[in-house]
């Protein structure tokens, strides 16, 4: 299950609106390991294609470098479809290369209605997962906190 806020997913679809008909991409990043979605990272679609989307790899040495220095990883990595379903085509399944990011779909083929659906894309195979929205994400437990007797004892 993704669970991403609001804003964030307000971001993606305006970013996809944005750059309809191209396909448009991106990543939301967060610290490694969290599985939290904070960090909107959209991207420059290198092909400006319709039906296609590559990162510059220039942008993705310089996206991953940033991502080391702050401890992040890609929690999601988006893109749109601008004129099709909201699902991985077989391009998509080929080049996905993070098993453990969320793969999240927009599709703005039909303006007036938002089409939102993540999946887990592991050696080739495809599984769509449930996407809860949230007001804002739950705050980060604090490894300080988790280590105090004082705060474990009052919780229930
Ligand atoms: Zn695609």
């Amino acid at each position: 299950m993704l669970i991403i806020s609001q804003d964030v997913v307000d971001a993606i679809v305006a970013h996809a609106r944005r750059d309809h008909p191209d396909e448009a991409c991106g990543i939301v990043a967060g610290p490694e390991g969290s599985d939290r979605p904070e960090r909107f990272v959209p991207m420059i679609n290198a092909a400006m294609s319709p039906t296609f989307y590559e990162f510059d790899s220039g942008d993705l040495l310089r996206l991953y470098r940033d991502l080391d220095a702050r401890g992040e990883e890609p929690v999601v990595v988006y893109h749109s479809h601008t004129a099709t379903e909201a699902y991985p085509s077989r391009t998509d399944v080929t080049y996905a290369s993070e098993p453990g990011a969320h793969y999240l779909l927009v599709s703005t083929r039909d303006a007036d209605v938002d089409e939102v659906r993540s999946y887990r894309i592991v050696d080739g195979q495809v599984a769509e997962e449930e996407v809860r929205v949230v007001a804002a994400l739950s705050p980060a437990s604090s490894p300080d906190e988790l280590k105090s007797p004082s705060r474990g004892a009052t919780q229930s």
